[in-house]
């Protein structure tokens, strides 16, 4: 195993194919257009020369992992060779499913076929393809260069030989991996997605400012970083699309919180489009 395809050069697309480069493996970036992936190339480059700068990398590393990474645009191109294949386009099933059976077709019949998706079956996924017992999903956060877990997803007939490779490269990544029956928003995204529903409902309700909400969850209950600032890093768009998943899967207690689709509806994706709860300059 020495190569991977990355589906989608976004937020955690560009942070998985970091991870990969750096570790060693070949990697082929794949998004829609030659302008979105000289974006993600720009953002990658900057990524390795501050990481080199600042001493988390070696020379080698750096130029090897350089060296390592190809952004293209056509899919056949992108996928036919990796043997591990990472989807992390948009939260959108229809999509996701559009993808893995083109994948399906393009890759060779021992490709391990993974989705980054937050919240979704890799079940239903892998049903749309000839080979299920390859399909998994690998739930990396964000941002990946610093955030040591992978969710390894077991879908109903994901092999034991599939979660076990998924591992190994999650080993090689650096990371750690926990393993998980499949059920909608798996461990994280579950707990968290409630925690900064919650967050968002009580700024709404006018509890207490931004500020404040992230200050007391951080100084009292020792979370890295505030509910409203980490939704800001997900992205709002994302996480609407997260809840909305899980309030038409698990109910009530996840609908998502008005002030979030506002937010969403006006354009304010979070850090991203340059504001969210907070302004980025
Ligand atoms: P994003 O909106 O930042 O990026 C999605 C990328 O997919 C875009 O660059 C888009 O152009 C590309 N894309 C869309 N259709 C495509 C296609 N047909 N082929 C190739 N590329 C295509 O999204 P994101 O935040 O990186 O999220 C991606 C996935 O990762 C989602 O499933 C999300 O739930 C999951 N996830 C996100 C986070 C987070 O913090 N943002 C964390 C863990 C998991």
């Amino acid at each position: 195993m020495n190569q991977v395809t990355i589906i989608g050069s976004g937020v955690m697309g560009k942070g998985i194919a970091y991870a990969c480069a750096i570790s060693g493996y070949k990697v082929y970036l794949n998004d829609l257009n030659e302008e979105i992936l000289e974006q993600a190339k720009d953002a990658i480059d900057r990524l390795l020369d501050g990481s080199f700068k600042k001493g988390f990398l070696k020379e080698t590393n750096y130029v090897s992992a350089k060296e390592n990474l190809h952004y293209e645009v056509d899919l056949e191109t992108a996928a036919k060779d990796s043997h591990l294949v990472i989807e992390a386009v948009l939260e959108k099933m229809d999509l996701k499913i559009d993808i893995f059976k083109k994948l399906d077709k393009i890759c060779g019949a021992v490709t391990v076929l993974a989705t980054n998706t937050s919240t979704m079956s890799p079940t239903e996924i892998g049903a749309q393809t000839s080979r299920p017992n390859k399909v998994v999903a690998m739930h990396f956060f964000n941002p990946v260069h610093k955030m040591k877990l992978i969710e390894v997803i077991r879908g109903l007939e994901t092999s034991d030989e599939t979660v076990q490779f998924v591992k190994e490269v999650a080993t090689q990544l650096n990371k750690e991996a926990v393993e998980v029956n499949e059920f909608p928003g798996f461990v994280t995204s579950r707990m968290n997605c409630l925690i900064g529903n919650e967050a968002m409902n009580m700024l709404m309700e006018g509890v207490a400012s931004p500020e404040d909400i992230d200050k007391a969850m951080k100084l009292g209950l020792n979370h890295p970083m505030g509910p409203l600032e980490l939704a800001d890093l997900v992205g709002l768009d994302t996480r609407l699309r997260n809840m909305e998943y899980l309030y038409e899967t698990l109910g009530e207690k996840y609908r998502p919180c008005p002030l979030l689709v506002k937010y969403v509806k006006a354009g304010r994706l979070g850090k991203k489009s340059g504001s969210g709860f907070y302004k980025y300059t």
